[in-house]
């Protein structure tokens, strides 16, 4: 079979919602510690966001981090109260934190019309997407999607390197990536020289990086949907 063109595309907070899920998480645990710890809820959620970053950069993009971090926030603000910390407590944050890891995710205005667009108008689909192997496949057979993608391929962080074996023999030239993370999505597929669409969205300060905005390859697009325009230019019909 060939393809008009190989499409790379993100799958949390492109295709479906994720980082919502998180922040939700997150608040649950912010009253909680501060419920538990008399501590100002604004300071327990800079510290513990803080410590989200801090402790998902030592142990990697493992779905233990969330738990961890919030733990440990909880743990340190029971130090600064003079307090023991509760067996109990720290069981109630650990099941919030499992929460966005197991939750059935909205689908994204749109991202369904355009996965079904590439598949119509001849690319090949792979859903490239970071984290944990057995969570980001369920979420994609969960979604009702899965028709619509030809590969799903998990990696542990998303990197040029990583890209670049994703890629394969595929033509870099006939290849794009589509995703919201800067750092994750658009500063890999920039380096290979792919075509990069940048759907911003919310984003967790892990991945927050500065990029090129005047790389030709770069394209920042509002939604979606404003993807198909910018492909039917770049890529000619399939042949
Ligand atoms: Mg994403």
């Amino acid at each position: 079979m060939r393809f008009r063109g190989h499409a790379f595309v993100d799958w949390d907070d492109t295709i479906a919602e994720n980082i919502r899920y998180f922040r939700e998480a997150e608040e649950e645990n912010v009253r909680r510690i501060a419920a538990a710890t008399g501590w100002d809820p604004g300071e327990v959620r800079r510290r513990g966001r803080e410590l989200d970053v801090t402790v998902a950069r030592r142990m990697g993009l493992v779905k233990e981090s969330f738990a961890t971090a919030w733990i440990e926030c909880y743990r340190e603000f029971c130090a600064r109260a003079g307090i023991r910390p509760e067996a109990a407590v720290e069981a109630a944050i650990r099941e919030t934190c499992l929460i966005p890891y197991q939750v059935r995710q909205e689908l994204l205005p749109g991202a369904a019309e355009t996965l079904a667009w590439l598949n119509q108008t001849g690319f090949e689909v792979i859903i490239w997407t970071a984290g944990d192997e057995a969570v980001q496949r369920r979420k994609v057979r969960e979604s009702g999607l899965e028709h619509l993608t030809h590969r799903v391929v998990v990696v542990p962080e998303k990197s040029p390197e990583r890209l670049r074996e994703a890629l394969g023999h595929r033509d870099p030239a006939r290849s794009f990536v589509m995703g919201n993370s800067a750092h994750s999505d658009i500063r890999p597929a920039l380096a290979l020289g792919l075509l990069a669409l940048h759907i911003p969205a919310e984003t967790w300060a892990y991945d927050q990086v500065e990029i090129d905005p005047t790389d030709p390859n770069y394209h920042r697009l509002e939604r979606i949907t404003d993807a198909p325009p910018v492909l039917s230019r770049r890529f000619e019909e399939a042949v």
